[in-house]
């Protein structure tokens, strides 16, 4: 009671918006409850705070999306309260409107060509309820107002990756699709997540993961350098007479913590297919294996 008498006397309230029409000038808010409409009924004046990404061209662009918003949020046809605000009318709720329109970093994600999909949410929360990683973490684990799979491609593009969590997110995935498949606006949350891991790499520098991914790539970049490599190889495990280390050093360590290091094999592939088959594949010795 008390704090609904607050409510009933509050002289200025604060919204967000699920969608803006710029067509008409029309805010919406779509909610289950009716609190947000009283609230926003009451007040004389009201404060719409809305990210640029709500903005709608037309008024009739509300339809599909107003119908996509409930079927893939609660499972409902229709949403119980929709509010919609345009202008003011003398007498009739707040009589002083203000607008105020938030980029805070959605510019930068619409010139992302990969991640500006992003943008495309309605805020349905599909994703969310399918995500095995979400199921498990919570919503909290994504530091952000923003959680699941939205939150893991959305607060790294609006905040950077500089942060720990920021960088962690595009790896809260198991890349499973679930999110894209349940999606209503077809976001492509895979996607987006593997290219901010690439930004994350980046962002990162030189590491010894990247140093030794660049020395894999030059070696397995030209068949003699490989062929070389591989029988520098067989001969270093012919030589140690079976007493090769188990385990790498320094950095590398941490690979070989729960694996072994497999011993190099006596011959390589190269050289037992030589010996073993002519010019034409056939097997010498006449049989098919
Ligand atoms: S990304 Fe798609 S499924 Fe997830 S909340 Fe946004 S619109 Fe809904």
């Amino acid at each position: 009671m008390h704090l609904r008498e607050k409510f009933l006397r509050a002289k200025v309230a604060v919204s967000g918006a699920n969608f803006a029409v710029a067509e008409t000038g029309t805010l919406v808010v779509v909610e289950s409850e009716g609190n947000g409409r009283m609230c926003l009924t009451l007040p004389e004046t009201l404060i719409s705070v809305v990210g640029i990404e709500k903005v709608v061209p037309r008024f009739a662009d509300l339809g599909p999306l107003l119908t996509l918003l409930p079927r893939s949020s609660t499972g409902e046809r229709m949403n119980p309260y929709t509010s919609m605000w345009t202008g003011v009318t003398p007498g009739d709720g707040p009589q002083d409107v203000h607008v105020v329109l938030v980029d805070n970093g959605r510019t930068h994600v619409l010139a992302d060509p990969v991640g500006r999909q992003a943008l495309r949410c309605i805020r349905c929360s599909a994703c969310l309820n399918v995500c095995p990683v979400y199921e498990r973490t919570g919503g909290h684990a994504y530091g952000s107002v923003y959680p699941g799979p939205i939150g893991a491609i959305l607060n790294p593009q609006l905040r950077g990756v500089g942060s720990e969590v920021d960088a962690s997110l595009p790896y809260a995935s198991s890349l499973c699709g679930a999110c894209f498949e349940a999606c209503p606006v077809r976001i492509d949350i895979p996607e987006v997540l593997v290219d901010l891991r690439t930004k994350v790499v980046e962002a990162k520098g030189a590491s010894a993961e990247g140093v030794g991914m660049g020395a894999m790539g030059w070696l397995f970049g030209s068949a003699g350098r490989l062929g070389l490599a591989q029988r520098a190889a067989t001969l270093a495990g012919r030589l140690s007479r079976g007493r090769m280390p188990r385990n790498l050093p320094g950095p590398l360590s941490g690979w070989t913590n729960a694996r072994d290091l497999p011993a190099p094999p006596p011959e390589t592939f190269r050289d037992w297919w030589m010996r073993t088959h002519d010019a034409d594949g056939t097997r010498r010795d006449g049989s098919d294996r």
